[in-house]
C-alpha cells in the first residue's frame, strides 16, 4: 500500500503560471509531494496565448526574453539551439529574434513533460477536468470538477488566468476573438469591424487573413493608439524617482517622458527609458492608492500599453503593408450604439469620433470585440463565482482580479490570509499591475514554490 503524501498541491490552470509553479515544485519539494494539474482546455501547458495555431501570431516578446526560469536567462534560446526543425522560422531582426507563439507552447510543453519525469522530486498528476469549486476542509481544501468528483489538498494555486466568458457566440457580434469561429464563413464584399487597436486586434487581423478573408477591416477604439514596434535599444538606467514622482502618476509620466528625452540625446531610444522603469514597475503600482490606479486605467493605460507592451518589427511592418492598402482602416471614437441588422444579418457600430464632430457609422457583416480579457468583477466563470460567493476570495478594490499579499497568499472576504490557497499570473493583476507576461510570471513562479514548501507560520507574509 502507497503511504499517504504529505504535502498534495492543486493547481487550477495549466497555462504558464500553472505549469512553471509545478516545475519549480517538482525541482524543490521532497519526493512525497504529490502537485495535481488540473486544465479544463483541450490541450496542457498552452492557456489562450500560446494555444493558438496560427504562426503568423508571434511572441510580442524578445526570443531572448522569453526564459521560463529566472536562473536560467538563456533557457528558451538554448530549447530553440536543441531544435534544428526550428530554424528557419525564428524571425531575425536588428531588435532581436522572434518566434511564434506555438513554438512558445511547444517549449512549455516540453518543460511539463520533463517536470513529469522527474524521478527524485514531487510527482505531477495531470488532470483535464473543469474545476467548479474550491471549499475549505479543514486545513485544507476539497476541490469539486465539472463532473462531481472531489478531492482533497493542503494547498490549492489559482492559475486561471485570462478568464474568459467562454459565452456561446450567436449572431454578428462575436465576444470571444480567439475562438476559431470568429474569424470563419466571411463575404469577402462586406467590412468586418474589430473593437479595440491593441495586440488582440492585431491578432484578430492576421488570424482573418489566415483564413482567407481579403476584405475591409475597420478596428475602433477610444484613442486609436497602435501598439509601437520593437526596435534596438541600448539599456538606460533605473531612474532614482523622487517621493512624488512614485505618488503622483501627472508626476511620473513628466519624469518618464524626459528620460525618455535624455535616452534619444544620449543615443539610445525611448523603449530604453520604458524598459528601465521594468524593474520597479510593480512597486510603482503598488505605491499609487486605489484612486490613482483608476485614474491610470482610465487615462494612461492606453498609452502605457502601446509603449510597453510592443510587437514584433515583422508584425509591425504587415500592419502598415494593410493600413497603406487601405484594406485595414484604424478609426478613434467613442461608441454611442451598436444594432443587429434586421436585413442582412450584419451590424451598425455608430460612434462619436474623438475630438468630436458628428456622429458617425460603420455598417460590417461582423463585430469582433478585442477589447482584451474582461475584469473578474464581471466574469461569469463558475469557480470565480463561486469562490467570490463563499468569500475564500476577495477582489482587488478594482475588480481586476484577486485580492492577494506579496506572498502571492489569497486574502478572504474580510481581508485575512486564507492559509494554503494561492494565486498567480494575470489573476493578481490588481495587486501587481504588470505580472501577466512571461518575465514577470517566471519570478513569480519561483517565488511561489519556494513559499508554499516553507513550514507554515514562515508562510504568513505581513507586508502588502
Ligand atoms: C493573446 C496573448 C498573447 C500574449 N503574448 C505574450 C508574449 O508574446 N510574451 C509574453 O511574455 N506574454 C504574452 N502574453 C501574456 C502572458 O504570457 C499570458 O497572460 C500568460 O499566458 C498567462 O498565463 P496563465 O497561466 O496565468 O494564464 P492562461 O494562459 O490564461 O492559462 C490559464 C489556464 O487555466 C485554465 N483554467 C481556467 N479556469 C479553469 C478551471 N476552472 N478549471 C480548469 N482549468 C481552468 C484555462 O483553460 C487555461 O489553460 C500574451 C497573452 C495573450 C492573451
Amino acid at each position: 500500500m502507497s503511504a499517504r503524501p504529505q504535502r498534495r498541491v492543486a493547481i487550477v490552470g495549466s497555462g504558464v503560471s500553472g505549469v512553471l509553479t509545478a516545475a519549480h515544485l517538482t525541482r524543490l519539494a521532497p519526493a512525497d509531494t504529490r502537485v495535481t494539474l488540473f486544465e479544463r482546455a483541450g490541450r496542457q501547458a498552452r492557456g489562450i496565448a500560446y494555444d493558438t495555431r496560427e504562426p503568423g501570431h508571434l511572441l510580442n516578446v524578445r526570443a531572448a526574453n522569453m526564459s521560463a526560469f529566472p536562473d536560467a536567462p538563456h533557457d528558451f534560446e538554448a530549447w530553440l539551439d536543441g531544435q534544428p526543425g526550428l530554424y528557419a522560422e525564428i524571425q531575425h531582426s536588428a531588435a532581436g529574434d522572434f518566434v511564434s507563439r506555438q513554438i512558445y507552447g511547444r517549449y512549455l510543453e516540453d518543460i511539463l513533460r520533463r517536470a513529469c519525469l522527474t524521478g527524485d522530486g514531487a510527482c505531477i498528476s495531470l488532470r483535464p477536468t473543469d474545476i467548479v469549486a474550491v471549499a475549505r476542509m479543514g486545513e485544507g481544501f476539497e476541490v469539486v470538477d465539472a463532473a462531481g468528483r472531489r478531492d482533497r489538498f493542503d494547498d490549492v494555486v489559482l492559475a486561471m488566468g485570462n478568464v474568459s466568458d467562454a459565452a456561446q457566440e450567436t449572431g454578428p457580434v462575436f465576444r470571444n476573438p480567439w475562438t476559431p469561429q470568429a474569424v470563419r464563413d466571411l463575404d469577402p464584399d462586406r467590412p468586418v469591424i474589430i473593437l479595440g487597436t491593441g495586440l488582440t486586434m492585431i491578432d484578430t487581423v492576421i488570424a482573418l487573413r489566415r483564413q482567407g478573408f481579403h476584405g475591409r477591416i475597420v478596428a475602433l477604439s477610444r484613442r486609436g493608439l497602435l501598439p509601437l514596434p520593437h526596435a534596438p535599444a541600448k539599456a538606460w538606467p533605473l531612474p532614482e524617482l523622487t517621493a512624488s514622482e512614485r505618488t503622483h502618476l501627472s508626476h511620473l509620466a513628466r519624469r518618464l517622458r524626459r528620460e525618455a528625452r535624455a535616452a534619444v540625446a544620449a543615443g539610445a531610444c525611448w523603449r530604453s527609458a520604458v524598459d528601465a522603469l521594468r524593474p520597479i514597475t510593480q512597486a510603482l503600482w503598488q505605491g499609487l492608492d486605489t484612486p490613482a490606479r483608476a485614474r491610470f486605467l482610465r487615462h494612461a493605460r492606453p498609452l502605457w500599453d502601446v509603449h510597453r507592451h510592443r510587437i514584433a518589427p515583422s508584425v509591425a511592418a504587415a500592419l502598415a503593408d494593410e493600413r497603406r492598402s487601405g484594406n485595414l482602416e484604424i478609426r478613434s471614437g467613442r461608441i454611442q450604439a451598436v444594432q443587429n441588422e434586421i436585413v442582412g444579418g450584419g451590424v451598425t457600430v455608430a460612434y462619436r469620433p474623438k475630438g468630436g464632430g458628428t456622429q458617425l457609422a460603420v455598417s460590417a457583416q461582423r463585430l469582433i470585440l478585442a477589447t482584451g480579457v474582461p475584469e473578474f468583477s464581471r466574469s461569469r466563470d463558475a469557480l470565480v463565482r463561486s469562490l467570490i460567493a463563499t468569500g475564500l476570495v476577495r477582489l482587488d478594490p478594482l475588480g481586476l482580479g484577486l485580492d492577494v499579499d506579496r506572498g502571492l497568499g489569497v486574502r478572504n472576504f474580510c481581508g485575512r490570509r486564507e492559509q494554503g490557497l494561492w494565486a498567480i499570473g494575470p489573476v493578481v493583476r490588481g495587486v501587481f499591475w504588470e505580472c501577466t507576461a512571461v518575465p514577470d510570471i517566471r519570478v513569480q513562479a519561483a517565488e511561489l514554490a519556494r513559499t508554499i514548501l516553507r513550514p507554515a507560520p514562515a508562510r504568513l507574509v505581513t507586508t502588502g
